[in-house]
């Protein structure tokens, strides 16, 4: 039975429920954002809530890879800074329908150390 839910992490290429990822769309003029309800049109690629997979060269190395074009180091720094400014609004845990696995995880949205 195939399982639509599961997306893989574009930057350390694991295979999660996609509650427990973020999905990233990348615009036509080559912006990056966040897309917590999976709704704007366009490139997506999904990265899981792991903190290492937010660090600015592993995230740039896996965008470009997941989007199949270049990503500039600016776009990446604005995408972090997207997801920490979530982070203090909660949005990224309003988004999540497995909030157990977030926190299990000591992924990004429950590391406190983020804030
Ligand atoms: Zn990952």
């Amino acid at each position: 039975m195939p399982q639509p839910s599961v997306r893989m992490c574009a930057v350390c290429r694991q295979r999660r429920d996609r509650a427990t990822l973020l999905r990233v769309a990348r615009l036509a003029d080559g912006g990056l954002v966040i897309d917590p309800r999976s709704r704007l049109p366009g490139r997506g690629a999904w990265v899981c809530r792991t903190q290492a997979c937010w660090e600015p060269a592993a995230l740039r190395t896996g965008l470009s890879r997941g989007f199949k074009a270049r990503v500039e180091a600016d776009r990446v720094e604005t995408l972090i800074r997207q997801l920490r400014r979530g982070l203090d609004e909660g949005a990224w845990n309003r988004a999540q329908s497995e909030p157990e696995t977030a926190t299990a995880e000591r992924g990004v949205a429950g590391d406190s150390t983020m804030r």
